[in-house]
Protein backbone atom coordinates (compact mmCIF):
# COMPACT_ATOMS: atom_id res chain seq x y z
CA UNK A 1 0.00 0.00 0.00
CA UNK A 2 0.89 3.18 -0.83
CA UNK A 3 -0.12 7.23 -0.82
CA UNK A 4 1.33 10.27 -1.42
CA UNK A 5 -0.31 13.29 0.48
CA UNK A 6 0.69 16.83 0.72
CA UNK A 7 2.81 18.13 3.39
CA UNK A 8 0.29 19.93 5.89
CA UNK A 9 -0.44 19.23 9.27
CA UNK A 10 -4.14 17.77 8.50
CA UNK A 11 -2.48 15.10 6.76
CA UNK A 12 -1.01 13.59 9.57
CA UNK A 13 -4.16 12.66 11.03
CA UNK A 14 -4.88 11.10 7.99
CA UNK A 15 -1.71 9.32 7.63
CA UNK A 16 -2.15 7.45 11.00
CA UNK A 17 -5.88 6.51 10.65
CA UNK A 18 -4.88 5.12 7.06
CA UNK A 19 -2.22 2.90 8.54
CA UNK A 20 -4.42 2.33 11.44
CA UNK A 21 -6.59 1.15 8.74
CA UNK A 22 -4.29 -1.03 7.00
CA UNK A 23 -2.86 -3.21 10.10
CA UNK A 24 -6.65 -4.12 11.34
CA UNK A 25 -5.93 -7.56 9.18
CA UNK A 26 -3.33 -8.17 11.76
CA UNK A 27 -6.00 -8.50 14.68
CA UNK A 28 -3.74 -5.82 16.79
CA UNK A 29 -5.04 -5.09 20.28
CA UNK A 30 -5.73 -0.83 20.76
CA UNK A 31 -2.19 -0.29 22.57
CA UNK A 32 -0.67 -1.92 19.54
CA UNK A 33 -2.85 0.21 17.42
CA UNK A 34 -2.25 3.25 19.41
CA UNK A 35 2.05 2.62 19.65
CA UNK A 36 1.75 2.62 15.34
CA UNK A 37 -0.37 5.83 15.19
CA UNK A 38 1.94 7.44 17.83
CA UNK A 39 5.02 6.40 16.09
CA UNK A 40 3.47 7.36 12.18
CA UNK A 41 2.66 10.98 13.61
CA UNK A 42 5.94 11.25 14.90
CA UNK A 43 7.23 11.00 11.27
CA UNK A 44 4.63 12.53 9.76
CA UNK A 45 5.08 15.65 11.70
CA UNK A 46 9.06 15.87 11.13
CA UNK A 47 8.38 15.78 7.27
CA UNK A 48 5.86 18.73 7.87
CA UNK A 49 8.02 21.06 10.60
CA UNK A 50 11.81 20.02 9.53
CA UNK A 51 11.77 18.32 6.03
CA UNK A 52 9.45 20.91 4.27
CA UNK A 53 9.89 23.48 7.05
CA UNK A 54 5.84 24.44 6.36
CA UNK A 55 6.61 24.55 2.42
CA UNK A 56 4.86 22.72 -0.06
CA UNK A 57 6.07 19.15 -0.89
CA UNK A 58 4.72 15.26 -0.97
CA UNK A 59 5.71 12.70 1.58
CA UNK A 60 5.24 9.02 0.16
CA UNK A 61 4.35 6.76 2.99
CA UNK A 62 4.46 2.96 2.13
CA UNK A 63 3.26 0.28 4.22
CA UNK A 64 4.30 -3.89 3.90
CA UNK A 65 2.72 -6.60 6.17
CA UNK A 66 4.98 -9.81 6.52
CA UNK A 67 3.81 -12.46 8.16
CA UNK A 68 2.53 -10.11 11.80
CA UNK A 69 5.16 -7.48 11.15
CA UNK A 70 4.00 -4.30 9.62
CA UNK A 71 6.97 -2.25 8.11
CA UNK A 72 6.08 1.55 7.23
CA UNK A 73 8.46 3.29 5.00
CA UNK A 74 7.81 7.33 4.98
CA UNK A 75 9.73 9.58 2.97
CA UNK A 76 10.06 13.11 2.47
CA UNK A 77 12.47 14.93 -0.25
CA UNK A 78 13.35 17.98 1.87
CA UNK A 79 16.06 19.42 3.63
CA UNK A 80 17.52 15.85 4.90
CA UNK A 81 19.37 15.56 8.20
CA UNK A 82 23.34 16.25 8.27
CA UNK A 83 23.82 14.51 11.30
CA UNK A 84 20.91 11.67 11.98
CA UNK A 85 23.32 9.77 15.36
CA UNK A 86 22.84 13.54 16.71
CA UNK A 87 19.55 14.00 15.73
CA UNK A 88 18.08 10.46 17.10
CA UNK A 89 19.29 11.51 20.75
CA UNK A 90 16.94 12.23 22.88
CA UNK A 91 15.93 16.00 23.75
CA UNK A 92 17.90 17.02 20.65
CA UNK A 93 16.14 19.34 18.34
CA UNK A 94 16.76 22.26 15.55
CA UNK A 95 13.87 24.13 16.46
CA UNK A 96 13.80 24.61 20.54
CA UNK A 97 11.70 28.05 19.80
CA UNK A 98 9.09 25.91 18.40
CA UNK A 99 8.23 24.29 21.69
CA UNK A 100 9.65 21.01 20.00
CA UNK A 101 10.94 18.68 22.92
CA UNK A 102 13.37 16.34 20.98
CA UNK A 103 11.45 13.55 21.86
CA UNK A 104 10.35 12.23 18.57
CA UNK A 105 12.98 10.07 17.19
CA UNK A 106 13.06 8.47 20.93
CA UNK A 107 9.21 7.80 20.61
CA UNK A 108 9.60 5.90 17.13
CA UNK A 109 12.04 4.08 19.22
CA UNK A 110 10.26 2.93 21.92
CA UNK A 111 6.96 2.45 20.66
CA UNK A 112 8.02 0.34 17.79
CA UNK A 113 10.48 -2.68 17.65
CA UNK A 114 12.81 -1.32 14.63
CA UNK A 115 13.42 2.21 13.31
CA UNK A 116 15.69 3.14 10.58
CA UNK A 117 16.42 6.47 9.38
CA UNK A 118 18.45 7.61 6.00
CA UNK A 119 19.14 10.59 4.47
CA UNK A 120 21.01 12.97 2.47
CA UNK A 121 21.47 16.72 2.96
CA UNK A 122 19.77 18.31 0.90
CA UNK A 123 17.86 15.46 -1.07
CA UNK A 124 15.59 14.29 2.00
CA UNK A 125 15.05 11.89 4.42
CA UNK A 126 13.29 8.18 4.32
CA UNK A 127 11.96 6.55 7.98
CA UNK A 128 11.08 2.96 8.28
CA UNK A 129 9.71 1.71 11.37
CA UNK A 130 9.10 -1.92 11.47
CA UNK A 131 6.89 -3.43 14.26
CA UNK A 132 5.69 -7.27 14.98
CA UNK A 133 2.01 -7.08 15.90
CA UNK A 134 -0.13 -10.02 18.07
CA UNK A 135 2.84 -11.63 19.33
CA UNK A 136 1.82 -11.46 23.51
CA UNK A 137 -2.21 -11.44 22.25
CA UNK A 138 -4.46 -14.21 23.33
CA UNK A 139 -5.11 -16.91 20.67
CA UNK A 140 -8.98 -16.19 19.78
CA UNK A 141 -11.09 -19.34 20.03
P1 LIG B 1 9.51 16.64 18.85
O1 LIG B 1 9.41 15.50 17.86
O2 LIG B 1 9.68 16.17 20.26
O3 LIG B 1 8.43 17.64 18.68
P2 LIG B 1 11.81 17.25 17.24
O4 LIG B 1 10.98 17.01 16.02
O5 LIG B 1 12.81 18.35 17.16
O6 LIG B 1 10.87 17.46 18.52
P3 LIG B 1 12.79 14.58 16.77
O7 LIG B 1 11.52 14.19 16.10
O8 LIG B 1 13.44 13.57 17.65
O9 LIG B 1 12.59 15.90 17.63
O10 LIG B 1 13.83 15.00 15.65
C1 LIG B 1 15.12 15.48 16.05
C2 LIG B 1 15.70 16.40 15.00
O11 LIG B 1 15.97 15.67 13.80
C3 LIG B 1 14.80 17.54 14.59
O12 LIG B 1 14.87 18.65 15.48
C4 LIG B 1 15.35 17.88 13.19
O13 LIG B 1 16.50 18.68 13.26
C5 LIG B 1 15.78 16.52 12.66
N1 LIG B 1 14.77 15.89 11.77
C6 LIG B 1 13.90 14.90 12.12
N2 LIG B 1 13.16 14.52 11.06
C7 LIG B 1 13.57 15.27 10.01
C8 LIG B 1 13.20 15.33 8.62
N3 LIG B 1 12.24 14.56 8.12
N4 LIG B 1 13.86 16.23 7.84
C9 LIG B 1 14.83 17.03 8.36
N5 LIG B 1 15.23 17.01 9.65
C10 LIG B 1 14.61 16.15 10.46
MG1 LIG C 1 9.74 15.38 15.84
Amino acid sequence: MKIIFESCSENEAFARTVVASYMMRLNPTMEEIADVKTAVSEAVTNCIIHGYDGRDGDIEMECIIHNKEIEITIIDYGVGIPDIEKAMEPLYTTKPEWERSGMGFAFMEAFMDGLSVKSEAGKGTKVVLKKVIGQNNSIAC
